[in-house]
Order: structure tokens, then sequence, then C-alpha cells
């Protein structure tokens, strides 16, 4: 009976297939494939998306060995024999210890303000400097807290932000869902900080998980340079390790201080978030400048500017 098993792997993983199957690799890969080889009736294929397919009477016995590597759960009706679930969510076991580049977004919750992309690179030398600092889940620090933990963070480590204001967030959207957009984010500051960082390499790579790892590898296809290497998600991530804690920091800071130059602009305190205060504030801007005047400051698909307009034909 022929079989199909697709498993998801990291570039860095479909490296030690490709020595594995040496001597089995076809003289030439097709297009879009790292290689292809056949071996006792099963094809194997990779492709640079991380996608490897195992096609063949023998496939689910072949897939089962690079299983464990696998970043998506496995279909179990796919592989047959196997009751061990895919260890999705699951880092090597001296994460917390190595350096690494971890990466978070904020703002994306909030109706008011930019979204922000924050990749912090955090060597094994400075867990404990930060740690030491402060530095933890930003949700348990105050916005206070945060914004001097942010100034000391920027001096230790390198990082890179990348700030997408409600206005250009507001010409995207409709065709760039968010995580779409936090994806396409993500893959580029990892990449501007890693040339940043050169010709020091970090041992691995942590996204706070926001979307699937498929979803991931998808938003970011087209892409020029994809970041694929050593590539890690998890959610939580802060918990995991210290990057993830002082990238959150780093943007939550940035973001903080862009809503206190909207206040100053407007005249009016601009909250983070999006609840009725937020519908509040928008409707005064409304009345004042229109949503020609609303679109730079607000996330105008949240249901938030409808609630706001309502709030202005009511008075
Ligand atoms: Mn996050």
């Amino acid at each position: 009976m022929s079989q199909t098993v697709v498993l998801q792997l990291t570039l860095q993983t479909i490296e030690k297939l490709k020595q594995h199957y040496q001597a089995n690799l076809k003289k030439q890969a097709p297009a879009h494939t790292v290689f292809s080889a056949a071996v006792q009736g099963t094809t194997i294929t990779a492709y640079h998306s991380g996608k490897v397919l195992f096609q063949g009477k023998n496939a689910a016995l072949e897939a089962k060995k690079w299983e464990h590597y696998n970043l998506l759960p496995t279909d179990s009706k796919k592989t047959s024999t196997s009751k061990t679930k895919a260890p999705i969510g699951t880092l090597p076991k001296d994460f917390a210890t190595r350096s690494i580049i971890g990466s978070d977004e904020v703002g994306n919750g909030s109706y008011f303000g930019p979204l922000i992309v924050c990749a912090a690179y955090v060597e094994r030398k400075n867990i404990d400097v930060l740690v030491k600092m402060g530095v933890k889940d930003s949700k348990m620090l105050t916005d206070t807290k945060i914004q001097q933990l942010a100034i000391q963070i920027a001096e230790l480590i390198p990082y890179q932000e990348l700030v997408v204001t409600p206005e250009k967030y507001n010409q995207v959207q409709p065709t760039y869902n968010a995580n779409h957009m936090k994806a396409v984010l993500h893959n580029q500051a990892i990449n501007l900080l890693l040339k940043k960082i050169a010709p020091k390499q970090p041992k691995s790579i942590l996204i706070d998980q926001f979307t699937t790892p498929k979803s991931y590898f998808r938003y970011i296809q087209n892409e020029k340079q994809q970041i694929t290497k050593d590539l890690y998600f998890i959610t939580k991530g802060e918990q995991y390790h210290i990057a993830v804690a002082a990238a959150s920091i780093l943007a939550r800071a940035k973001f903080l201080a862009i809503l206190q130059q909207y206040s100053q602009e407007l005249g009016i305190t601009i909250p983070s978030g999006a609840g009725s205060k937020s519908d509040q504030i928008a409707a005064k801007i409304l009345e004042e400048g229109g949503l020609s005047l609303l679109k730079k400051y607000a996330k105008l698909h949240f249901a938030n500017t409808q609630k706001a307009q309502a709030l202005v034909k009511k008075l």
C-alpha cells in the first residue's frame, strides 16, 4: 500500500536528512527542493519551505525516523503505528542558557498605536546580567519599570525594532492579515539583527509563537530572505528564554513612548488596549478631524471604529 507522510522540519534537520540519505540522493534535485532521494521503495523530497514528503510503501516507517524533529502535529491516521505525539512546542533541554535571538511583538491588541516587532540578541554571558536587572515577562511589570528597563537593555544588547504606524497598518491590512504582517516583520527584524551582529551567530532563534509554524512559513514564502535555520516557536516564549522577555520590554517601551507622543499631538490621553475608553477617545478624534485624522492613530479595522462612529452620531 502506498503511503504519504508530510513532516515540517527546520532546514538544519533537513541537512541531517540529506547526509543520512547521501548514497540515495537523486542526481538532480527538482525545483524548490533541497534534495530528493529514493530508498527502499520510498521517495523522500525535502523542500526549501521545510516541508518533507515521504511517499511509497515504506513511507511511514522511513518518516518515523525523523518524526521527533517534526514542527507540526502529525496526523495519526497517516503515520499508522505512531502513538507518540510530535514534540510541538518543545525546546532542547539547554535552551534557556543558549545565546539566542528572541523575537516578540507589541501593539497587536491595541486599537491605538503601531504594531511593533522587536528581535533581541542575548548572549549566554548576558543572561545573568538581564536577570539581575529585573528583566522578566513584561506583563508582570509596570509601564514605568518597563521604560526604565528598556533603557538599560538597549545599552547592553543588540536589537532590531520594526514599527508599523497605524497609517501604514491601515494601508496594508486589507491584503495582509495581522498574522501575515507579524510573520513578515519577525522575519525581517531577525534578518536585520543577524546582519548587525555578524560575524557572531546565535545558537538558536525563538519567536514568541502567534500562529502555527506551518502558517508562519507560508506567510514568509515570498520574502527574499527567509530565516529558518535553528528557528523555534513557542507560546509564552519569555518563560523559555530571557531574550524574548527583553525583546518584549523594548517593544513595549517603544509602544508606550509612541502613545505618549500621540497624546501630546492630540492634547488628549491616548489609551492602550481596545476597550470602551478607546471608543470614546476615537469619537473625539473623529469629531475633530474625521477618519482621515483617526487613521493616523488607530487600527481602523478594529470594532472600536464603528462604536466610535455610533457615538459621534448620538451627539
Ligand atoms: Mn508575544
